[in-house]
């Protein structure tokens, strides 16, 4: 079943710590479901949590999914027809709400101080049962609950959860989940300090936002009930609920945390990536993945192609592992399918983060050299960046061919020095044949001449195509290097 109507889909992060991996594939999906529905995919920041409050949080997620091409209809910085979309601008919302639920008998004033909750609940520990209020309150008289607040006495709002009967609650991918009404708590809605709980702050910007499909982490299966139960108590029809797989961590042994994004390489924050030389492509490519699949076969993607062939159905509840290799191997497809001056507007903040003074209109050229042979961005400085320096710094015992002494090294070096000297500038194919010539006129492999030139011409053993380096590097750079080369030769020899 595909989804037909436009959707109405939100991200609603808590600006709490670093925007990482997991928020970005559940912002991937409702954007995708969004776009391919003709629908809307708004971001609202769930910032009522105070204590957590993370400054820079914010900013973070928007920068990420901005890089990630995830662009909002709606949000903090754009507004639209829901304005604000902060929840801590939204607090009196929240409040009339609570109001309106305990109007209805469905909600209830508690004014149980903080240290009767705290003996409730070692109680409740020392008998091993699940935290879980005693009701107290619940049975005060409406009256006697209206006179204390009105003498200001400090009070919570919680819901009155039915003391029978089962809740069922709809998830589009792990079909019904019932629960018995007693196993669950009369949760607090509306804290002391007036400010909501997500329970029911999402639940009523959902609906104020006419929000069709929620999609979120499965941390909230858990309270899903409760959820329903809230819609349930204001009389609003369900949206589709949809809980997302969990993240494994790369070895497949328990679930994903903050620690497993220090150790390696890898990390789990956007961000990072972007440092890390990843294109956004392929780390959506890489997440669109993780939790969901169009076949067996297919799996390198654009964004475009995802929002086409996205779907609910194929998503997967099962927990997802986050594979790094996979990762690179995306990044590697993506960067060789960008155009070349694409590619070199890419690099050229790369190299400038490197310390490389370099344009983009220098690395047009260079593009093409290492489009095949990078798997991130940052390891076209590794292989390019003596392209832009003044000088390269071989030692004279890497210059020497393998199979070769020093002296011999140093007459070939010479002897490509001349052969490149006597031209004017350099063409690739005459100077591949040439150089080849002269390798078999001395008697060597074109493989043992080509090490030494590379080293003296590049300082290091892994580079761009030789020809092509040299031509781009041009004659009087080459001639400079390939000279200097032969000088250590010969004072080693
Ligand atoms: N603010 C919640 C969180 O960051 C959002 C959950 C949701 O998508 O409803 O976990």
């Amino acid at each position: 079943m595909t989804e037909t109507t436009p959707a109405r889909v939100r991200y609603a992060p808590s600006p709490t710590g670093r925007f990482h991996i997991g928020g970005a594939r559940t912002a991937l999906y409702n954007y995708l479901l969004a776009r391919q529905t003709g629908g809307q995919f708004i971001i609202r920041i769930e910032d009522t949590d105070r204590k957590r409050f993370v400054p820079g949080s914010e900013q973070e997620i928007l920068e990420s999914l901005n890089w990630l091409g995830l662009h909002w209809d709606e949000g903090p910085d754009l507004g639209g027809p829901h304005a604000p979309y902060r929840q801590s601008e939204r607090v009196d919302l929240y409040r009339a709400h609570a109001e309106q639920l305990v109007e209805l008998g469905l909600a209830y004033f508690c004014f149980c101080s903080p240290e009767r909750l705290a003996a409730m609940r070692q109680d409740l520990e020392r008998r091993k049962q699940p935290p879980h209020y005693d009701g107290l309150c619940r049975r005060l008289a409406p009256a006697e609950a209206a006179a204390r607040r009105a003498a200001g006495e400090s009070h919570v709002v919680r819901l009155k959860v039915p003391e029978s009967g089962r809740t069922t609650a709809v998830d589009r991918l792990r079909g019904e989940i019932q629960v018995e009404n007693t196993s669950l708590d009369d949760v607090i809605l509306l804290k002391s300090d007036g400010l909501p709980v997500y329970h029911l702050a999402a639940m009523v910007d959902d609906r104020l936002m006419g929000i069709t499909h929620v999609l979120r982490s499965s941390e909230w299966l858990p309270t899903f009930p409760l959820h329903v139960l809230i819609y349930q108590a204001f009389g609003w029809e369900q949206p589709v609920w949809v809980h997302l797989s969990v993240f494994l961590n790369p070895s497949g042994k328990g679930k994903m945390s903050k620690r497993d994004a220090v150790s390696g390489a890898s990390s789990i924050y956007p961000l990072d990536l972007r440092e890390q030389g990843y294109v956004p492509e392929a780390v959506v490519n890489w997440l669109a993945l993780m939790g969901w699949s169009y076949d067996d076969r297919t799996e390198v993607f654009g964004l475009e192609d995802l929002v086409q062939r996205f779907s609910l159905d194929r998503l997967n509840p099962s927990p997802a592992a986050v594979n790094y290799s996979k990762l690179d191997h995306f990044n590697g497809i993506h960067i060789r399918s960008l155009p070349e001056a694409e590619l070199a507007r890419r690099l050229a903040p790369v190299f400038e983060r490197h310390r490389i003074s370099v344009t983009e209109a220098d690395l047009v050229p260079l593009a093409p050299l290492i489009q095949e042979r990078i798997r991130t961005l940052d390891e076209a400085v590794e292989m390019a960046g003596f392209m832009f320096g003044e000088s390269v710094s071989p030692v004279a015992a890497d210059l020497i061919g393998p199979g070769m002494t020093a002296a011999a090294s140093a007459a070939a070096v010479r002897r490509a020095q001349r052969l490149i000297g006597e031209r004017e500038r350099l063409e690739p194919e005459s100077l591949e044949a040439e150089l080849r010539g002269l390798a078999e006129e001395l008697g060597l492999k074109v493989g043992q001449l080509f090490t030494i030139l590379r080293i003296a011409v590049t300082g290091q053993r892994v580079s761009p195509p030789l020809i092509e380096t040299m031509v781009l590097l041009g004659r009087e750079q080459v001639l400079e290097r390939v000279a200097r080369a032969g000088d250590l030769l010969e004072d080693a020899g």
